[in-house]
């Protein structure tokens, strides 16, 4: 087993592009852009929470940083450095190899230098702060959405927990959608390009890992209006549609921007080669009320928004019970 040093030495020192000083002193320097903030946000994956113990360490070394990538797009900014502390067991050379190969193919492609970082031996978690900027005052924030807003979700919310529900043996997907699942899971794609085009656009944005339902209610509640939904194609109840309205883990883009810019953004989704789907509108109402009608308009009530770590066993048979007698007033009410 490689010792502190030679794991830092070997695996996670790499030289940098865009940085004063990088690993290998007491703190990293860096210097931004002129007009520019900075924008910070830090995401763990702990082993058992977020992976499988068994997860390929490749794909987890790109998750671990595309997950983080994935907030620099919802606040429109351009990720530029990040920081990794590292909680490892008693790692062969061939895994933190495979891991750190996974992590900077993704700081690569991302034009990311890692500065720093700490590694340190106990049950398998890692920890990044990303830092990126973005113009003063331009940043995309939670708190903006108004009345008459449209409501939009880039790529296929779902499909990632789609994905894990196939690994878990609780539905069995076919191909195409196999591949698109499991790569949504294990590869997932930042929407940073889209981030950056929303800048002036979207009055609101946030990126779906919690569940499509549970982030919305995250805009709605800082934006304090209701919204509603319709999602176009949405399937009947069971697994797919539970995995569409709840499914964590997707880091697509939900964002919301005035219905003058509907055209602006279909045209959006063809310049950038992603789905974007129009999903329902920004209404008057109390803060984080939000209904959802499917394509005939019936109103659906689904029991849980999305993943709450916190939730306690009695709150989730409280909700288990309310699916089951499923009263349909059309409101979902707050789960967090
Ligand atoms: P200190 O004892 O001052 O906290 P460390 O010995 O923990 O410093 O780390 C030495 C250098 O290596 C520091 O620059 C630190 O940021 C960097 N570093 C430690 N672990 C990692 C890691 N997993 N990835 C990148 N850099 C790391
Ligand atoms: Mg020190």
């Amino acid at each position: 087993m490689p010792s502190e040093f030679e794991i830092i030495a070997r695996y996670f020192t790499r030289d940098t592009s865009h940085t004063v000083l990088g690993v290998g002193d007491d703190g990293a320097l860096i210097s931004p852009g002129p007009g520019q903030e900075l924008v910070v946000s830090t995401d763990m994956l702990v082993e058992g929470t977020h992976f499988l113990a068994d997860t390929d360490p490749e794909a987890l070394g790109w998750k671990t940083l595309a997950v983080n990538i994935s907030d620099m797009a919802a606040m429109g900014a351009r990720p530029r450095w990040a920081t990794l502390a590292a909680v490892l067991p008693a790692p062969t050379p061939e895994w933190i190899e495979a891991f750190a190969r996974g992590f900077f193919d993704c700081a690569n492609s991302h034009g990311i230098d890692l500065i720093g970082g700490d590694t340190t031996r106990g049950p398998r978690a890692f920890c990044v702060t990303i830092l990126g900027e973005v113009p003063a005052g331009q940043a995309l924030r939670r708190n903006g959405a108004i009345a008459g807003d449209s409501i939009w979700v880039s790529g296929r919310p779902g499909c990632a927990a789609l994905g894990l529900a196939h690994l878990q043996g609780r539905t069995t997907l076919a191909e195409p959608a196999l591949t698109a699942c499991l790569m949504a899971l294990q590869r997932p794609q930042p929407r940073v390009m889209l981030g950056l085009a929303l800048r002036g656009t979207a009055s609101a944005a946030i990126d779906v890992s919690d569940g499509l339902l549970a982030d919305l209610g995250h805009i709605l509640e800082r934006s304090k209006i209701s919204a509603r939904l319709r999602i176009p194609g949405l399937s009947a109840a069971g697994l797919e549609r539970d995995c569409v309205l709840a499914g964590g883990d997707d880091y697509e883009l939900l964002f919301t921007a005035p219905a003058k810019f509907d055209g602006k953004i279909a045209a959006l989704a063809t310049e950038l080669k992603i789905p974007l789907t129009r999903i329902g509108e920004i209404v008057a109402g109390p803060p984080g009320e939000l209904v959802l009608c499917d394509d005939s308009r019936t109103v659906i009530t689904p029991a849980t928004r999305g993943y709450d770590h916190f939730m306690s066993p009695a709150r989730e048979a409280e909700v288990q019970a309310c699916k089951a007698k499923a009263p349909g007033d059309g409101t979902v009410s707050q789960d967090k």
